[in-house]
Parts: C-alpha cells; sequence; structure tokens
C-alpha cells in the first residue's frame, strides 16, 4: 500500500489522519545504523539492500544463515498493531494450506519487537525472514492462470484467518472500505481536475448505493486487505507465467468485510487488464471456489472494487495537489487512473451479472413482455436477415463496405415490406480486421426497416424521456430504447400501455430503420453492440425485444464448445486441433480469419493458402468447373493437359514430366517409388528432424521427433537419417559449417557401400522448412546431391511448404543452393488449400515406373483440380504474389529481428521472404529450446487476433508462413503483438 496512514482513534478522526500522514517523515536510519541493529539485537551481518515503503524503513540483509527483513517504524506507531501483524503471520504459518508468509524472528532478548533510539530518535523495530519470488506489478499483461492463482491466495490467506481475533484488528485505516465513503469525500474536495473530481463523485455515489441494501449480509473477519499485485510474491511456471504463492505486507491486517479483501485484490489486477474489467472474474472464480461468497458479497463485489478505485485515485490526487513534486505519488497516479477508468467504463449492473455468472450463481431473468410495439405490422410478412459470419447474404460480398446492413435491409425489403435484423447476433459486418481486441459485433438491439409513417406503440407503462436520437420508455421492470422514430407525446409524459409512442421516421433513401432495445438497468445508456466477451452479461442485462415484437427474431447462439465434442468424438483422435479452446472460424478474407462471434484474426500460419482466404476468382473458377464437368484423368480433356504443361515450364529444362495427385503426402510416396524404380535399389537417404507426409513411404523418411516421439527408433531399414544440416543448432553452425555436415553423412555411404546394396535416392526440403525455415549450409546440397547421383541415385527436392513462391527470392527452394534435383515434389499452396499435389521429373525417370504398371489417381489432375491448379497460378501472376513475399517477407523479417535485439528469448529469425521461422531459447549460450514459453506466446498471440503455431523439433519456433497476399499492414501488425506480448507477458 503506497500510504498507510493509521487515523487517530475518536474526535476527527479522519481529518487528523490526514494532517498527521502529510507531516510525518520516515525514520531516519541509514544502512549503517542498519547494520548495527541487525548486529547489536539479531547477530546478523551481511549485504544489506534498502527496499521501498512509503511510511516506514525496511532493509534487506543477505547473511550465510539467510535473508531476512528489518522493519523500522516510529515508536508512536500503536505497538499492538504491530503485534496483531506479528500474530497474524504466526497463525497462518500453522494452518494447512495457507500461502508463504515471511516468519517473525525473535531478536537476541526473545521480544519480537524492539524499541530502540538511533541518533535520538525511538523507533520499533521487527525483523522477518524474506520470502522470494516475484511481484505481479512489471507484468503489464497477466494471463488467467496468475488471475486465477491471485484469486485462490486470498482465499487461502482469508481461510487461514477466518478464526483469527487479535486486539491490534480494531483500528482506523484509511484503506478500509468500510470508510470508503467518508474518506472520498474528505479527499475529493483537493482533487484539482474538475471533470475527475465529479467522475469519482458520481462513482463512489452509486457504488454506495448499490452497497447500502447488501451491506447487512457481509461477513466480517480478521482480513489482509491490501493483497494486491504488488504485496504477492510469485514463482513462474514452465511457461515464465508467474503464479503467486506467497504474501507479504501486513500491514493493513484488519477485522473487516472478507469480501473487501478480494475487492482490493480486483482492484489492483485493472491495471493489467488492457482496458477490459472482466479479467478480473478468474479471480472470483478461484477465490470463491476456495472460500465461498453469499449472495450479497457476489453482488457487491464490484460495487466495492469502484469503491477501492475511488479510494486510490482520490488519494494520489489529493496527495499530488498538495505535493505536486512527490516522485512516489506521481509515480503511482497513473495505474490508480487507469485502475479508477476500467472500474468506471462498465456499468455496476454489467458486471454484477457477469460475476455472478462466473461463479454459477446467475439465476434466471423475468422475460420482458408486454404488448405489440408495432400494431400495424403483419408480423407473418417480416423477413428475418441474418448478419452472422455463416450468412450466405456475405457471400461474393465484400462485407465490409460501409453501408452495408442497410443496403442488406433494403434489399430484402423489395420482396417484403418489413425486414428485421436478429438480436443477439455476431454481426460480421461489424468485424474489425487487425485489432487487438475483439470488436463490438453482438447486438443488444433489433433493426427493423419498416415503411415510414408506421405506427409505434408502448408495449407497457412508463415514462418518456427524449434523447439525442430517439426516446426512452422507462417501464417498471425495464427501459425500452428506440431511434428512428417521431415522438407523438411530449417528455416526461406517462405512457399507457398500447398507447402510440410515435411514427417511423422517414430517412433519406428509405432507410426508414427502427432500432429496438431493452435494458433491465434504467440508468444506464446501453450499448447496441458488444464485445463478443461481454455478451453474455450484456444479453442479461438487455434482454432480447422478441416477445414485443411478437416474431422469433433472436439468433441462434454460436455452439463452438459443443461442437468441438463432437468433433472429439468422431473425427480420429490422432487428428488434433490447434489450441485447446479453439474459435470456430468460418470464414476468411485474404490472411483474415474470422470466427462465429465475428472476431477477426490475422492468419500468420495458413502455408496452404497461398492466395488467401475466400479468393473470388478461384472460387468463381471452380464453380464454373463443377458446373460443367470433373471426371479423372483417364479422360482427354484440356486443362490437365495446359496444367502440366505450365508446371513442367516453372520446373528446370530438364524436368519435363508431371505426375499429378492430391497431397504433398502423396507427391514424396510417389517420388520415392520414381526413385526406386529408377535406380533399382531401396536405401533411401533422408535428413534428421524432417517431414515428408503420413503415408506409409514419405512417412518412414520422417524423422520430425515433434511430429512422432517415436521417429528416431522406428524407421523401417531401408531408411538411413542423417546429421541436420541446423546450422543454429546442430553440432556445426554457421557459415563454414557445410563441410562438417557432409562429413557426417560419409560414415552412412560408406556402410551402404560396404554393403553393396546401391542407393535408390536422398530427399529433403532444400530450406529447412520443419526445423523453422532454416536455409541449408552453402553448398551442402550440390555436395551431397553430387555424392548421391555418384553412387546412382535420385535427388528429390520436396518443396511442399517452401516452394512455388514462398521464398520470395526465389520460387524454388533449390535455387537458393544452386543445385537442380532430380525429381520436385509439390502440393500445398499450389492448390490454395484445394487437394492438389505434383511430381515434376525427367522422362527417363517417370518411364521408370512403367515396369510397375501404369500410375493412376482418381481425382489427381481431375477437371477441377487442373482448373484450380492454373487459377492458382494466374491470381500469383497477376497479384505479384512472389514478389510481395519478397517485399513484405524482407520487411517482416527486419522487424522481427529488431525484437531479438531487445528481447533476449529471441534467439534467432530464421527463412527468408514469407517463409520465417523466429526460435524462442531460454539461454543464447545453451540454446535451451523454450517450449513452454512458446505454446504460452502462440495462446497469447491468439487473444491478439494472430493465429500463429509452433514448429521444429522442440517446437519452439514461430513458424511464419502466412498467405502470400500478406500486406505490409498486416505484416506489421503481427510484429507489433509479438513486440507487445514480449514486453507485457503472457
Ligand atoms: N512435405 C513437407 C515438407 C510438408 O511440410 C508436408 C506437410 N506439412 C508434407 C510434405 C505433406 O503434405 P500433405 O499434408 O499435403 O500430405
Amino acid at each position: 500500500m503506497p500510504i498507510c496512514s493509521r487515523l487517530i482513534p475518536g474526535g476527527e478522526r479522519l481529518e487528523h489522519a490526514f494532517l498527521r500522514r502529510a507531516a510525518l517523515s520516515r525514520p531516519d536510519v541509514t544502512a549503517e545504523d542498519a547494520a548495527r541493529l541487525f548486529s547489536d539485537h539479531y547477530g546478523l551481518a551481511g549485504q544489506i539492500a534498502e527496499l521501498g515503503s512509503q511510511q516506514d524503513r525496511n532493509y534487506r540483509i543477505d547473511t550465510a544463515k539467510g535473508r531476512f527483513v528489518l522493519k523500522i517504524c516510529r515508536a508512536d506507531y500503536a505497538t499492538v498493531e504491530l503485534e496483531a501483524q506479528n500474530a497474524a503471520l504466526r497463525h497462518i504459518a500453522g494452518k494447512a494450506n495457507s500461502p508463504r508468509v515471511p516468519k517473525v524472528i525473535a531478536a537476541n532478548n526473545g521480544a519480537d519487537i524492539l524499541f530502540v533510539t538511533v541518533r535520538n530518535a525511538n523507533y520499533q523495530i521487527r525483523l522477518l525472514d524474506y520470502i522470494g519470488g516475484q511481484p505481479l506489478t512489471r507484468r503489464k499483461h497477466l494471463p488467467a492462470v496468475t488471475v486465477a492463482a491471485l484469486g485462490a491466495l486470498g482465499g487461502r490467506l482469508a481461510l487461514a484467518l477466518a478464526d483469527f481475533t487479535h486486539p491490534g484488528l480494531s483500528r482506523d485505516l484509511q484503506w478500509d472500505l468500510r470508510n470508503a465513503e467518508p474518506v472520498v469525500s474528505h479527499l475529493l474536495p483537493a482533487v484539482r481536475d474538475a471533470d475527475r473530481k465529479q467522475r469519482i463523485g458520481q462513482a463512489m455515489d452509486a457504488a454506495m448505493r448499490r452497497l447500502s441494501v447488501l451491506k447487512p449480509e457481509f461477513r466480517q473477519q480478521a482480513i489482509h486487505h491490501d493483497i494486491t499485485d504488488d504485496n504477492v510474491v510469485s514463482l513462474p511456471n514452465d511457461s515464465g507465467q508467474l503464479i503467486p504463492d506467497g504474501v507479504i505486507d501486513f500491514g493493513d491486517v484488519i477485522h473487516g468485510w472478507l469480501v473487501a479483501d478480494l475487492a482490493v485484490t480486483c482492484a489492483s489486477l485493472l491495471h493489467h487488464a488492457d482496458g477490459d474489467p472482466v479479467i478480473i472474474l478468474p479471480a472470483i472464480k478461484a477465490f470463491h471456489a476456495v472460500f465461498p461468497l453469499n449472495e450479497a458479497e457476489l453482488r457487491a463485489l464490484w460495487p466495492l472494487i469502484v469503491a477501492r478505485a475511488a479510494v486510490l485515485v482520490a488519494s494520489s490526487e489529493q496527495q499530488i495537489a498538495l505535493d505536486p513534486d512527490n516522485g512516489y505519488v506521481s509515480g503511482n497516479i497513473d495505474h490508480e487512473r487507469l485502475i479508477f477508468d476500467v472500474a468506471v467504463s462498465v456499468p455496476l449492473a454489467m458486471m454484477e451479472i457477469a460475476i455472478l455468472r462466473a461463479v454459477g450463481q446467475l439465476g434466471d431473468q423475468d422475460v420482458i413482455t408486454g404488448e405489440r410495439l408495432l400494431p400495424e405490422i403483419d408480423v407473418s410478412g417480416i423477413a428475418v436477415i441474418a448478419l452472422n459470419t455463416q450468412s450466405d447474404l456475405f457471400d461474393g460480398v465484400a462485407w465490409l463496405q460501409p453501408g452495408l446492413e442497410d443496403q442488406l435491409l433494403r434489399d430484402a425489403s423489395r420482396e417484403n415490406n418489413a425486414v428485421s435484423t436478429r438480436y443477439g447476433e455476431y454481426r460480421l459486418t461489424r468485424t474489425v480486421l487487425l485489432s487487438p481486441q475483439p470488436a463490438p459485433t453482438c447486438a443488444l438491439c433489433v433493426d427493423l426497416l419498416l415503411p415510414a409513417g408506421i405506427s409505434v406503440s408502448a408495449p407497457f407503462g412508463g415514462i418518456l424521456k427524449f434523447t439525442d436520437g430517439g426516446l426512452i420508455l422507462l417501464g417498471r421492470d425495464a427501459a425500452l430504447h428506440l431511434t428512428g422514430i417521431d415522438a407523438l407525446p411530449g417528455p416526461d409524459d406517462f405512457i399507457h400501455p398500447g398507447q402510440p409512442l410515435g411514427l417511423v421516421k422517414r430517412t433519406a433513401g428509405d432507410a426508414n430503420v427502427l432500432r429496438v432495445q431493452l435494458c433491465r438497468a434504467k440508468d444506464i445508456a446501453p450499448p447496441p453492440f458488444v464485445s463478443p466477451d461481454h455478451a453474455a452479461a450484456w444479453m442479461v442485462l438487455c434482454p432480447s425485444p422478441a416477445k414485443l415484437l411478437g416474431f422469433d427474431c433472436d439468433a441462434p447462439m454460436p455452439q463452438s464448445a459443443s461442437l468441438l465434442s463432437r468433433r472429439q468424438s468422431h473425427f480420429a483422435k490422432p487428428q488434433k486441433n490447434y489450441y485447446e479452446t479453439p474459435p470456430q472460424i468460418e470464414r476468411g478474407l485474404r490472411e483474415h480469419m474470422v470466427d462465429v462471434e465475428g472476431r477477426a484474426y490475422l492468419d500468420m500460419v495458413n502455408n496452404v493458402t497461398i492466395l488467401g482466404h475466400g479468393h473470388p476468382r478461384l472460387a468463381d473458377a471452380v464453380h464454373r468447373q463443377w458446373q460443367r464437368l470433373n471426371t479423372n484423368s483417364r479422360f482427354h480433356y484440356a486443362s490437365v493437359a495446359e496444367f502440366s504443361e505450365r508446371l513442367a515450364a516453372l520446373a528446370p529444362e530438364r524436368l519435363d514430366t508431371v505426375f499429378l495427385v492430391n497431397s504433398g503426402s502423396e507427391a514424396n510416396d510417389l517420388a520415392l517409388r520414381l526413385a526406386w524404380a529408377a535406380s533399382g535399389a531401396r536405401n533411401t537417404l533422408c535428413l534428421l528432424e524432417g517431414y515428408h507426409g503420413w503415408s506409409v513411404a514419405s512417412d518412414a523418411v520422417s524423422t520430425s521427433i515433434a511430429d512422432n516421439p517415436q521417429a528416431l527408433t522406428t524407421r523401417p531399414d531401408w531408411v538411413h537419417p542423417v546429421m541436420s544440416p541446423n546450422t543454429y543448432r546442430g553440432p556445426f553452425r554457421g557459415a563454414g559449417s557445410t563441410a562438417g555436415y557432409i562429413e557426417a553423412v560419409m560414415p552412412v555411404l560408406e556402410k551402404l557401400d560396404r554393403d553393396g546394396e546401391g542407393l535408390a535416392g536422398f530427399i529433403c526440403e532444400c530450406v529447412y522448412g520443419n526445423a523453422g525455415g532454416l536455409p541449408l549450409p552453402a553448398g551442402y546440397l550440390k555436395d551431397i546431391y553430387a555424392l548421391v547421383r555418384a553412387r546412382g541415385g535420385v535427388c528429390i527436392a520436396d518443396e511442399v511448404q517452401v516452394g512455388y513462391g514462398r521464398l520470395g527470392h526465389h520460387f524454388w527452394g533449390f535455387e537458393e543452393q544452386g543445385v537442380v534435383p532430380d525429381i520436385i515434389t509439390i502440393a500445398k499452396g499450389m492448390g490454395n488449400g484445394h487437394p492438389l499435389g505434383a511430381v515434376i521429373t525427367t522422362k527417363a525417370i517417370a518411364d521408370a515406373l512403367e515396369k510397375e504398371g501404369y500410375f493412376f489417381s482418381s481425382a489427381g489432375g481431375s477437371p477441377v483440380s487442373s482448373v484450380v491448379g492454373m487459377a492458382v497460378l494466374d491470381i500469383m501472376r497477376d497479384e505479384k504474389l512472389q514478389e510481395n513475399a519478397c517485399v513484405v517477407g524482407d520487411h517482416l523479417k527486419r522487424r522481427l529481428q529488431a525484437l531479438g535485439q531487445r528481447f533476449p528469448l529471441v534467439g534467432a529469425v530464421h527463412g527468408m521472404g514469407l517463409y520465417l521461422g523466429l526460435e524462442f531459447v531460454r539461454d543464447r549460450e545453451t540454446l535451451a529450446p523454450a517450449t513452454a514459453e512458446t505454446a504460452a506466446i502462440c495462446d497469447r498471440l491468439l487473444q491478439l487476433g494472430v493465429i500463429m503455431q509452433p514448429t521444429g523439433d522442440y517446437l519452439n519456433v514461430l513458424k511464419i508462413k502466412p498467405p502470400l497476399c500478406l500486406s505490409q499492414e498486416s505484416a506489421d501488425f503481427f510484429a507489433d503483438m509479438l513486440e507487445r506480448v514480449l514486453s507485457d507477458g503472457w
């Protein structure tokens, strides 16, 4: 607690206390004085450091026996309160499952508290042992695990103190939330900024009104009353997230409201909230699970948090007004202002519902019913349109264009004279791209396009109020908010049920839209749209107007969780999904994806969708071809001939023969069979840390332990993995490592030579995609291809991930190494997600397969697949996507490298173009992979609107391989969000 004022009992307690606080100076005890005190009274000697304190003076000492803290306060401080603190610490330490707290260490004479004199001034001193760990204060972002752990910690401490009593707990304390009202009234006159003063006053009044009816139910007991981000100590978990498990600074321990303890904790979280108060909910849930709160306490939590925020900000504002140069206060004031601003950013009623919901204690609410709002309208003729992510209305439409909602309403009104939107719908039209916060997409209102002049009637009785754009009917159970209406009665009139309220307003272009919204809280102006995280609570507060409208205007709720469990019941388990709680994504646009709540994500991993999502030209081409013909390549049609010709033209000259299949696995499988057929041998070399597919042969040469933990022990005997030429973390590093890696291949080749079984070939990615986009050492492939060819083997370049323009600087990965392979395999991007794969090789190698019969793949090279393949090539050319990968990729790489200058966790940035890998390490010397951190960073990036996943054998590399249409703005958004995660925490 920054300021600890002890109020003087009796008389003008508060008044005295504030004056006293301003006048009190901190004990004048230097480090040398402290060293003497340590040695004289505790027999301790060691290194001394001062710890911060607003009013007391604290010194830490490091000794051979351990670390201790000497707490020095003024002699006139009530000793019984110090005794209470010590007794509380001992009491907690004696309880099972209580948090870590400091131990009280007696002085040489056996006393816990000593009275000492330093340069003629008298003090009281105590010694505590020092409990290690980090506070939460410096982490700007606190993840839900940390927030929940803090709540649980508070619950455990409150439980441990539940049966603690001590005479020193009955004290007057500025921070006691039972005193919040007089404290704020006292401080407010000194606040200079009139606007802030008014806001504090108003917030306090509203909070106090709500508390007054709940107070009688509050339980009282011994509470710490200052369990904040600053007063807990935490240890990092595997992912580097802080888990608080100890509590310090018992200076505010008091007999007070149990719920106030949690309110203080929650308020301290609000400056870590990024403006979103719902981040406190995991703390409340966790506290409640340990120490259940009663209903009144739960309902009181948010008003108490507002009161705490008001006390904090009013104290600092008053202090800064009195003492503008006080660095300590000015250092804290931004935090406190932020806490207050977040606390008042949402109505009390909304947070009350959110809290009750979070702990499963929100009962059913009454449905708001009444007379028909639109008595002249035949509701059976109303067309209800869907504006959610899955709505057909957005297919082939630029759904972010301004004015689209009105246009869709007008389009629908051509066939129906009334059209309605849906309540509770997450509108795609409200999606915001490249936003760290989810946009307010959820409609708490219903918009109706109606003939102008239609009568609108009062569904229930109430007082009429006029607002800027419309009117409010304040009924008994709810307020009805209407815009787009010309009111008939006057303001403040009492309106009877069924009485006309007004007529639908005529607007330019006949967009006569009546907006209807209900709100149970009558003293707020509810927002018409809220963000998905707030929607559930707001929908309780602003219920559906369906009963008043007389037709079903409720949007179906997304069923993402139950869909996921359906998927898990029937979709085979080895087929994993990204993320533990994945968003349900149902639409895409260029490099963006949108979930069913209208949350947009920047897709930074979709190496398959090179053109981007929802490409209209590709969709048209596919649609046209499906209408005409789809069959197999044993028929004669133009597209298969044309596509094969175009693929051959993309490859180096002698690779002029094409097989068309459906995936990368198939392409690699076929390539291996071709190598076997062409060489007459079977032994195949591949790289460790590689992935080539799931089919039997392509899996056999896949050695990545991230994909298959058993990969290294289960390779069939024809597979001969060689050392991974990983120039970042392999045994040979950086430039000049080529010879080492080639040397490492020699024993394998020499053994094959000795056995005399021959060598079929060698397969690898020419830029090491699976390891995170590392380039191979210079000249590596030249050497190894020569060694393989000298033994009659065939060189296969797996270009499934890195080829086809993604590298920007090269169309093919092998160009980077200056070699030409004998077989190229491609898939992924060549179909933009349509199942398409190809093998491009020489006529001689292709012909070698003839002896095994003919080759046929039912859908490989079908008319639809060939048309897709050609459309992808056309679009890549016309939209200059390889050039874009080069320019934007280079820009992005520079931005990511700059992060490496600031954050030691960034070990390296691999790759080129739009195939980049950012490798996280715990230590730049040992290169210990930061695996758990990478997973947590990916989860945090998802919250900030970025889809990113780990790759590499240690899953510690961000695989950055977005659609090739990635704009520079999107690349910057990704770099900004990553920077934010690295600096604010994850
Ligand atoms: N080769 C490489 C380098 C790959 O990355 C992959 C897929 N990740 C494949 C082959 C297999 O491709 P598919 O999933 O299309 O079968």
